[in-house]
């Protein structure tokens, strides 16, 4: 008899989990007022919901308005628009990928310390065998 492995899905060396994965991980974990926060857009609250704050794309102060969830933007003068992952984008004008890294490197970091530029520690693994 012979069987035919029917589930048999191809198997990918890395990319285990998938860039869509990974930007619904890093959307639960922060707001974009958070993020805005961090990155010095200062939000501010909004009426009657929501927050406001300077637009990562053109610039204009308070020209951003962030949703009451926190989880969407939209610029009232250059019309950018988006989530998270969009805010962070605009704000530093990286491609998605980098945008993913980022932020998560910024989650596991612990919250509490304005430190900026602290995005690319790796973690050193200092061991010794
Ligand atoms: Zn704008």
């Amino acid at each position: 008899m012979s069987r035919l492995p029917m589930n048999a899905a191809p198997k990918r060396t890395a990319a285990a989990v998938s860039n869509s994965d990974r930007a619904r991980a890093v959307k639960d974990l922060i707001t974009i007022g958070e993020l805005a926060d961090l990155l010095d857009y200062t939000p501010e609250p909004a009426s009657p919901v929501g927050q406001i704050c300077e637009c990562p794309s053109c610039g204009l102060s308070n020209g951003a308005r962030i949703s009451e969830s926190g989880r969407t933007f939209k610029c009232r003068s250059c019309h950018a628009e988006g989530d998270l992952i969009d805010f962070y984008r605009a704000a530093k004008r990286v491609p998605f990928t980098r945008a993913l890294t980022d932020l998560e490197a910024l989650q596991s970091s612990a919250p509490g310390g304005p430190q900026s530029g602290d995005l690319f520690n790796q973690g050193d693994t200092n061991g010794h065998e």
